[in-house]
């Protein structure tokens, strides 16, 4: 196949897609027409690195929503995923996820004895917390964990354990069987094919490194003779240590651009997903090397685009990652899953000072799919993809609280006084039952921690109890007149419009008297707009307050 092809995948999806309002129930038709059998192999992928993160997530969600679409068609779907854990680890991470899933330094852990394992698989590399089995035993917990973490229920399987036990044989066998038409092949996509080149990468038995002078194959004994020479691995020269050794099929690796094709022979892959990165890749020599070489069918495609972080590449070296515990402290995982079901091809960001954004629109993708939004666009999307994005549709609409008022409570302790404004505010219907309040109370906590970690607008704390404060005369005066427009029954801005007035008639600046404010409520020197959150608390404890009495 070659570019022009994977172009006419897209056109025939765009195609689909005009039928149906979840991109996800296209996919579907594309994986039905080619007749595969039960059950459908839906295959996702990942290198080991530092860490897991949202990116790596894209590979478990995309192919999750194909997997509940096929599942409601009546199909049995199997959602697999491979650890390339028989890749060589090229260079020390800068972070690393430690079991948890919290980001730590390389100099948290023994990075001596992870930079003597350099072009080692990850299998044979010690887990640097030491608590699994390898460094890609660690790394492939984190991933099935953040699977787990969004409801997402994956086979994992370790390329490693492939080779050792002996399912990718055949593979292995009939590429090196087919080296010519290997090396043909292969020669259209890099340069690094010539006529002594054997795709077949043992590891050394005498340093544990992966090599790549393969010097004669025995198809018979399933063996290669090799010498231990450097490696080059992108910018990196990985040294070999000059051994002359044999290894059989069971002790070394494809090469990715064969390894790929391999996984989806041995896992019978119907449907894999993968970014944009691979369609211009290994894609197009994968389709060419399971037709010319393997002689199988390649699985159905799907191409996504990559998302950025806060208008930056995601880039664990560079620190611009968010990971999946991080993320559910921020927002429910439904939420999460909201995300991953928007269309694919489509370039987002996810900009975390703005997830109140995000958080506003999944809320009204689920009134819509309650039939409360007059959109149809929005509406239609909804009813196919809603189901699927939460564990269990509930009889009635879910009560939520918009994401920015959470915020606003978060700056308030008091369970109860978080309550009460919820119910004043109108987010709370007067009939609810304990379950729902507490339901639509959870996102408080979830936004306030969003807060702190942006320190945005929202980043206070109503101080329960009064703080010391020192005024002068004047201010006092002022603070008492604002009082007594608050027992008024001002609304919020009629405070906010009262504090500049208060200000002018006492002669003193704004700044003074808001600055004043902050004192007393938050004990801090600044703070939010202070005339609407005063609003929304108690008039009286905001008298009271304001008169320095409590
Ligand atoms: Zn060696």
């Amino acid at each position: 196949m070659s570019a022009d092809d994977s172009v006419d995948e897209t056109a025939a999806t765009a195609e689909s897609d005009d039928r149906h309002d979840f991109w996800a129930e296209a996919i579907a038709d594309e994986i039905e027409h080619g007749e595969p059998d039960d059950p459908i192999v839906i295959k996702g992928g990942v290198s080991p690195s530092g860490v897991a993160h949202l990116g790596n997530v894209n590979e478990i969600m995309r192919g999750y929503f194909v997997a509940e679409v096929l599942r409601d068609r009546g199909h049995a779907v199997r959602q697999v995923f491979t650890s390339d854990d028989r890749d060589p680890l090229r260079k020390l991470p800068r972070k690393l996820a430690d079991s948890d899933g919290q980001i730590v330094g390389l100099g948290e852990v023994d990075a001596g004895a992870l930079g003597r394992n350099l072009g080692k698989p990850y299998t044979d590399i010690p887990d640097p917390f030491g608590k699994a089995d390898s460094y890609a035993a660690h790394f492939a917990a984190l991933l099935e964990a953040d699977a787990e973490r969004l409801g997402v229920d994956i086979e994992m399987f370790s390329n490693t354990d492939l080779y050792v036990e002996g399912t990718f044989d055949p593979v292995v066998e009939r590429v090196l069987r087919e080296v010519d038409t290997a090396r043909d092949v292969l020669a259209e996509y890099q340069a690094k094919a010539g006529d002594d080149y054997v795709p077949f990468n043992p590891i050394c038995s005498e340093c544990g490194k992966l090599t790549e002078t393969v010097t004669s194959v025995d198809l018979d004994a399933e063996t290669v003779d090799y010498v231990c020479t450097d490696m080059e691995v992108g910018d990196e020269t990985i040294e070999g240590c000059g051994h002359d050794g044999t290894a059989t099929f069971r002790e070394g690796k494809l090469p990715w651009r064969f390894e790929w094709p391999g996984q989806w022979q041995v896992l019978d892959v119907d449907f894999e997903p993968f970014g944009k990165d691979h369609a211009e890749g290994s894609w197009p020599s994968g389709v060419d090397i399971a037709e010319t070489v393997l002689g199988i069918e390649p699985p159905e495609p799907m191409v996504y685009e990559w998302f950025t972080l806060n208008g930056e590449t995601l880039s664990s070296s560079a620190g611009n990652i968010v990971t999946v515990p991080e993320l559910l402290e921020l927002l429910e995982p439904e939420v999460i899953r909201y995300f991953f079901a928007l269309h694919p091809r489509k370039a987002r960001d996810l900009d975390l000072s703005q997830l109140d954004q995000l958080v506003d629109d999944f809320d009204r993708f689920e009134a819509a799919s309650y039939g409360a939004v007059d959109d149809e666009s929005v509406t239609a999307f909804a009813e196919a993809a809603y189901p699927h994005t939460v564990d269990e549709v509930a009889d009635e609409q879910p009560t939520r609280l918009p994401y920015t008022f959470a915020a606003v409570l978060g700056m308030v302790d008091d369970p109860a006084l978080r309550e009460k404004l919820a119910r004043d505010e109108g987010h709370i219907p007067a009939d609810a039952d304990e379950a729902t309040v507490e339901a639509a109370l959870a996102r408080v906590e979830r936004a306030r921690n969003w807060a702190e970690r942006i320190d945005n607008a929202y980043n206070y704390r109503l101080q329960a109890d009064l703080p010391e404060t020192e005024f002068d005369d004047t201010t006092v005066d002022a603070l008492d007149a604002l009082a007594a427009i608050v027992a008024d029954g001002a609304d919020g801005e009629t405070i906010q419009a009262a504090i500049y007035d208060t200000a002018r008639e006492h002669d003193i600046e704004p700044g003074d008297l808001f600055e004043a404010g902050y004192r007393l409520f938050f004990d801090e020197t600044q703070g939010p707009r202070l005339g609407e959150f005063l609003g929304d608390l108690e008039q009286e404890f905001v008298v009271d307050r304001l008169r320095r009495e409590r």
